[in-house]
């Protein structure tokens, strides 16, 4: 069968980049239905571009607006994929970095980074842990995490301090949640080409040297992340949790 077949999958941060890699790709491989969770559907915040391309994929896409760091609204997200039959996937994708995130962050946007990718990712997970649990037929939620959760970043000291929790979330995670049958596993992409990269002007210089580092020289695409979620949410990896894999051209290895 498809890789997820008739599943329910939901995306955070879902209207752009890596998200809407990993929305169209769950549609491509069977999805039944596809919840795009994020901000707003304002067509230039790229929501209905997603549903649209999830749609031509072949599966259900629905929208939500939801903002990850406001756990009523999580809720109502909640509420929309038990309508739909409940979430079997939640992929904790929404993240932000913040310009500036060297040594000398502010504290400010410090609390801003974990707002969105530690709390906001938290929060996340423990919504659709509940309903998986409620539901009592297991799930499997992954996390965005990134390289920079794995390694650290003179340019990134904030960013990478939430990815690198994310990693601790994932192992925790999956020890508390496997019991029920919930899987938890992260993605660690490398450099990958979106909107959160072309942005941040702090990132630019340093974008070049490591696609030159990169094994395979190159940026990746949001789908080749969405590929790695999809087979990471789908039964083939029914033995798989707690792992942070690496979808960065090799990047980390080297
Ligand atoms: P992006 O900026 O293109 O997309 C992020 C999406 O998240 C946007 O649609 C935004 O509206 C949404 N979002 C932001 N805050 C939100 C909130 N509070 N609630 C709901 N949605 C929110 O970025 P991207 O590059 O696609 O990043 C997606 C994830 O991938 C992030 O967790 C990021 O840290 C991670 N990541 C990106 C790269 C890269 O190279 N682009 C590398 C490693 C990890």
């Amino acid at each position: 069968p498809p890789l997820l077949d008739d599943r329910v999958v939901v995306v955070t941060g879902g209207a752009n980049g890596i998200g809407r890699g990993i929305a169209v790709c769950a549609a491509r491989h069977g999805a039944r239905a596809v919840v795009v969770a994020d901000l707003t559907c304002d067509p230039a915040g790229g929501g209905a571009t997603t549903v649209d391309l999830v749609a031509q994929a072949g599966a259900q896409g629905v929208f939500c607006a939801t903002d990850v760091t406001d756990r009523p609204a999580l809720d109502a997200l909640m509420r929309v994929c038990a309508e739909l039959g409940g979430a079997d996937v939640v992929c904790v994708n929404a993240g932000i970095a913040v310009p500036g995130d060297g040594a000398d962050i502010s504290g400010e946007d410090f609390h801003r980074l974990v707002g969105v990718n530690l709390d906001g990712a938290l929060a996340t997970a423990q919504a659709a842990a509940a309903q998986m649990r409620t539901r009592g037929v297991g799930g499997a939620i992954v996390f965005t995490s990134s390289m920079g959760g794995l390694r650290g970043g003179a340019a990134t000291v904030g960013y990478s301090t939430t990815k690198g929790g994310i990693g601790m979330m994932t192992a925790s995670l999956a020890a508390a949640l496997g019991p029920d049958g919930i899987r938890v596993n992260a993605v660690c992409p490398g450099i990958i080409e979106t909107d959160l990269l072309r942005s941040s002007p702090a990132l630019q210089p340093t974008v070049a040297p490591l696609v030159g580092r990169t094994p395979l020289r190159r940026m990746g695409a949001p789908d080749e992340v969405g590929e790695a979620v999809a087979w990471l949410a789908s039964e083939r990896a029914a033995f798989v949790t707690g792992v942070c894999l690496p979808v960065d051209g090799g990047l980390t290895a080297v």
